[in-house]
């Protein structure tokens, strides 16, 4: 069993799928965990269910990752409380699928905005405790859709690669700094993801495909094995693509 004993991590997203796995994982390693998301009964639920699982100490801070505000209050909270932010797995996004002549733009700005901006919110508002300390890790989801570019995915895989080519340039920046930089490439894993997209055409269209998908805790193991690498193992990118295997 890795062992995180004495650190801290905070997931945003930490509310279903992929998120509430890397909670469990990274808690049952040792790890202090400190959930975010919007949900705030989502998150209750879970951190009763981490209490009743493991010895973890857990901290559920409602959160928008939109807000800058909310996210410098989010690693305020987890520094106040644990004393430190070791990890932060900048994990919430929203996958709101369109064909762009139907011009969903509000889907697009929503998009930009907990992908893009909200995995800049947080490196802003935790790195500058981890550059004190000269140690951390930086986790960002990015997905196989920040590698290619589909149909009906071309804001979705725009706010992808931006999270990949920021991933790319922090670790670049923070190399010799301590802290570690990690970007994880999810090929499909089956959550709630796909049940907020709205049009229709899309809809349609996934419904009559019959996808092959991972489960979310085969990415959360994937966070699991980059963050409890020994301090000089620097894992900076992980693609996880499900095979046709059940
Ligand atoms: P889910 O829909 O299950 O989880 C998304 C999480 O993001 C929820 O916890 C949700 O919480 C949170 N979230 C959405 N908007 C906000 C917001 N404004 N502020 C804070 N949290 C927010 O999907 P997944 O677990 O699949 O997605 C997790 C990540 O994995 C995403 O970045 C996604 O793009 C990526 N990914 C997923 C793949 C897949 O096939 N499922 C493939 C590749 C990458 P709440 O609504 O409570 O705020």
């Amino acid at each position: 069993m890795a062992e995180l004993k004495g650190k801290t991590a905070v997931i945003t997203g930490a509310s279903s799928g992929i998120g509430e796995a890397t909670a469990l994982h990274l808690a049952q390693a040792g790890a202090t965990v400190v959930l975010a998301a919007r949900r705030e009964d989502r998150l209750e639920q879970l951190a009763s269910r981490i209490q009743s699982k493991t010895s973890a100490d857990v901290l559920t801070v409602p959160t928008d990752v939109t807000k800058r505000e909310q996210v410098e209050a989010l690693m305020h909270r987890a520094e106040e409380s644990t004393g430190s932010v070791d990890i932060l797995v900048n994990n919430a996004g929203v996958m709101l699928l369109s064909f762009l002549e139907n011009d969903h733009v509000d889907e697009w700005e929503q998009m930009v905005d907990v992908n893009v901006k909200g995995v800049l919110f947080g490196v802003h508002a935790a790195l500058p405790g981890m550059l004190k300390r000269g140690s951390g890790h930086i986790v960002n989801i990015s997905s196989v859709a920040g590698h290619e570019v589909f149909p009906s995915s071309a804001v979705y895989c725009a706010t992808k690669y931006a999270v990949r080519a920021f991933s790319m340039g922090i670790e670049k920046e923070l190399s010799r700094s301590g802290i570690r930089v990690t970007n994880i490439s999810p090929g499909a894993v089956a959550t709630e993801l796909t049940d907020h997209i709205t049009d229709r055409a899309v809809t349609d269209k996934f419904s009559k495909q019959e996808l092959k998908a991972l489960e979310s805790e085969d990415i959360a193991r994937s966070i699991l094995y980059a963050v409890s690498q020994p301090e000089n193992v620097n894992v900076n990118e992980v693609i996880v693509r499900p095979t046709n295997r059940k």
